[in-house]
Parts: C-alpha cells; sequence; structure tokens
C-alpha cells in the first residue's frame, strides 16, 4: 500500500488529515479502525509531503483529489475509464496554468524579448484578475506551448499522468 491509498483509506474510516505545523493531524468523530492508524502512520513522512502546499497553493493531494473528481465527473458524463482519465488530466494542466499565471511589463515580448514593432504588435494574453502576458502573436504557440510541457511534467512530479490508474 502507498501513501495515496492510506490517505484515500483515511478518508474513506471518516478520518480528516491535516497538518499542524510539521507534523500530522488526524480528525475523526469516532475512533478509526487500528488498521487505518497504522497504515497512516507507516507512510507518515510521504503523507506529510502529500499535505504540504507548494508555493500555487495547492498540495499534492490537492491534485489528486482534484484529478480524481474530474476522472468521476468524466465518468458520470459517460467517458470510458481512460478516456476519463485524459479528460480529467486536461482539466489539471489547465488548472494548474490557471493557479500559476505569467504576467509581464508591456513592451517587451515574453517569448523572444522584442519590442513591438509597427506590423508586428504585442497582444496582451491571459486575463484580468491575473494580469497579461504580453507575447508577439506568432511568439504566443510556442510560448503556450512551453508553459503546457512544464504544467505536464510538474504533474507528472506529483505521479499524476494519463495513464495512471485512479483511486
Ligand atoms: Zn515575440
Amino acid at each position: 500500500m502507498n501513501a495515496i491509498l492510506a490517505i484515500a483509506e483515511a478518508r474513506a474510516a471518516g478520518v480528516k488529515l491535516g497538518l499542524d505545523g510539521d507534523a500530522l493531524a488526524l480528525e475523526a468523530s469516532a475512533p478509526p479502525p487500528p488498521a487505518v492508524i497504522e497504515s497512516l502512520s507507516r507512510h507518515k513522512a510521504e503523507i506529510i509531503a502529500l499535505l504540504r502546499p507548494a508555493d500555487d497553493g495547492w498540495s499534492a493531494l490537492d491534485w489528486w483529489t482534484f484529478f480524481c473528481e474530474r476522472t468521476r465527473m468524466a465518468a458520470v458524463h459517460g467517458l470510458t475509464g481512460i478516456e476519463a482519465q485524459a479528460r480529467a488530466f486536461d482539466c489539471c494542466v489547465v488548472e494548474r496554468l490557471n493557479r500559476n499565471p505569467v504576467r509581464s511589463p508591456p513592451g517587451r515580448c515574453l517569448g523572444c524579448g522584442q519590442a513591438e514593432h509597427s506590423d508586428d504588435p504585442l497582444l496582451p494574453f491571459g486575463t484580468e484578475p491575473t494580469g497579461h502576458a504580453w507575447l508577439h502573436s506568432r511568439c504566443w504557440p510556442a510560448w503556450h506551448a512551453a508553459r503546457k510541457a512544464e504544467a505536464i511534467a510538474a504533474l507528472a512530479q506529483l505521479g499524476i499522468t494519463t495513464s495512471r490508474t485512479s483511486l
């Protein structure tokens, strides 16, 4: 059993997991089964790492929970296992990009580093609340593809890929 499964088992038993500083904190309305406590303590260090939020505010467990929820939702909409996971993975990539917005000052292209030219204006990409990244339209596809690849690599580090089985 790995840490993710230990967490899933604990949640199924009605145990809420959290961090109290660097320690694992459990919250439950009734005493959890000894087997749950045992697997939590066996994977404690790994579980604490999974619960610790990253710079974008989400922990590895948040990403796993999001991925599993999206997989379930896709399945509800009639997608089969692998298709449902692929859809869920796409949602994770979009969420990752949204949670890690890039802003850049106007006047210089974030892609090629060049200034604006009269025949090649800089365009604002992104949404109002998070601000814009300024790029030439011809520089955007490569820049966006690199951002997407970065997001996919970051998710892979958490063990979230399209071929992975869900909980
Ligand atoms: Zn450019």
